[in-house]
């Protein structure tokens, strides 16, 4: 299946607000679908000091970054990226699932996140709702530029 989804960066005080929404912490094992630079998996290691972060992506520009960034901060026996695409790859391990996408890609991942994340995961999608999830929490930020950003938080389990 292809479709577009244009490469857009998180900005970091957003990539925070997921990470803190989400309950981010040691025991967590975040997956990002479309891991971009890999700024999430990076905050998630550092910040958060999650056990693992998955990043998956599809642009081999986008994986050579990300594993370049990785690869500086020294955190590569934590983060890892994953080069192909997330709909193919097995998530059941996530605690937490990072999300930047587009409502319609979204729609498409529901089925795949229903059936392979076990109860009490959490989703945390930027700007963009899983139609047909009911969320926990919202969360508004504003970024460096002043814009205003909203997040949604769902709990596996807990969201119909
Ligand atoms: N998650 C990053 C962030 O928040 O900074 C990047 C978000 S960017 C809007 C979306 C990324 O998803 C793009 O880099 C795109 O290449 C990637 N992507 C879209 N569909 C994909 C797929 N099916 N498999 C892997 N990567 C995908």
């Amino acid at each position: 299946m292809y479709y577009f989804v244009p490469y857009v960066p998180t900005p970091y005080p957003v990539v925070r607000e997921m990470l803190r929404l989400a309950g981010a912490g040691e025991g967590d094992v975040v997956y990002d679908l479309g891991c971009g630079d890999g700024r999430i998996l990076i905050v998630a290691v550092k910040e958060f000091n999650v056990r693992k972060a998955v990043g998956v992506e599809r642009d081999s520009e986008r994986i050579k970054e990300a594993r370049r960034r990785i690869s500086e901060e020294g955190i590569e026996d934590r983060a890892i990226v994953v080069q192909g695409d997330f709909f193919e790859v097995d998530i059941s391990e996530a605690t937490i699932v990072t999300l930047f996408l587009l409502t319609s890609v979204n729609e498409m991942l529901r089925p795949k996140l229903e059936r392979e994340l076990r109860n009490g995961a959490r989703v945390v999608s930027h700007e963009f709702r899983i139609p047909g999830w009911k969320h926990e929490k919202t969360a508004e930020v504003k970024d460096e530029n002043n814009l205003t950003h909203i997040i949604y938080l769902y709990i596996k389990g807990k969201h119909m």
